[in-house]
């Protein structure tokens, strides 16, 4: 007898939590099909996933479940794009940054993350120089690249004209910002970015495209951008397969500063 009361109740709370299985996948999907109306709160009130706890405020202000790419101490985290060598930019650990710097002679001094990285949270920041050099794309250029290929502008566009589609928090040559939000020359910008890698089949077609979301400041400036492949110079955006990689900071020739670099992975 009681064998069976226990199996009655095993099977009744099976039949709930299939109940709730269906009508989660139901909310989750906006496919509501065939299937009655919920008539009661509870029915579409959901436990799980319990979502992780996050210090949003860890360690130097950084959300604790946050990789730290630069914390103004060192240059361990990244290494030349160019051969993987030793990063030669200036460290100030007074101010916290890196500065590009390319020693004596050395073509280009790009850098990149030791860590390679796919679908990503990432913040950094960085200024132009106080002293203004320069102007169009020559003034105070550099870029942060996801995966290595798909470059998020930085530029001194406080007066200071170059195309649209290239200017500060621009998807190079491919979107312009919503807005130009730099603060004066000198001062401290913020990029808050969202990047949704791209996916690709096992013949290396594009399957899924890249998404960024730029926040320039606090301001909304790249907004959900659907990335049409690699940010080229010259030519189309190319879409060759690859996976998880770098993310690359850009050495144009000018002394851009940056600071506080986090990353936090979306995988
Ligand atoms: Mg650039």
């Amino acid at each position: 007898m009681k064998k069976g009361i226990f199996l009655l109740f095993g099977l009744l709370g099976l039949s709930v939590i299939g109940q709730e299985n269906t009508i989660q996948k139901a909310i989750e999907t906006g496919s509501f099909d065939g299937l009655e109306a919920p008539t009661q709160p509870k029915e579409t009130e959901f436990y799980t996933p319990v979502p992780p706890r996050v210090n949003p405020y860890g360690k130097n202000g950084v959300p604790s479940d946050a990789v730290v790419l630069f914390n103004g101490t060192h240059v361990d985290n990244w290494e030349l794009v160019n051969g993987g060598g030793k990063v030669p930019w200036l460290v100030d650990i007074k101010e916290k940054s890196m500065t590009v710097s390319r020693g004596k002679e050395m073509k280009n001094s790009s850098i990149q993350t030791k860590q390679k990285f796919g679908s990503v949270q990432l913040h950094l920041e960085w200024k132009s120089p106080e002293k203004i050099e320069g102007k169009g794309q020559g003034r105070g250029n550099s870029g942060v690249f996801l995966q290595g290929r798909y470059e998020v502008q930085i530029l001194d566009n406080i007066d200071n004209k170059t195309y649209s589609n290239g200017q500060v928090a621009s998807v190079y040559k491919q979107s312009a910002p919503l807005a130009m939000a730099s603060v004066p020359v000198g001062q401290w910008n913020s990029y808050d970015i969202i990047y949704h890698a791209p996916v690709f089949n096992a013949e290396g077609e594009k399957t899924k495209s890249a998404s960024i979301t730029v926040l320039h400041n606090s301001v909304l400036v790249q907004d959900h951008f659907i990335i049409k492949g690699t940010t080229e110079y010259i030519g189309w955006p190319k879409n060759k397969s690859h996976g998880k990689a770098p993310i690359k900071l850009q050495d144009h020739g000018n002394p851009i500063s940056f600071r506080n670099i986090w990353v936090r992975n979306l995988d």
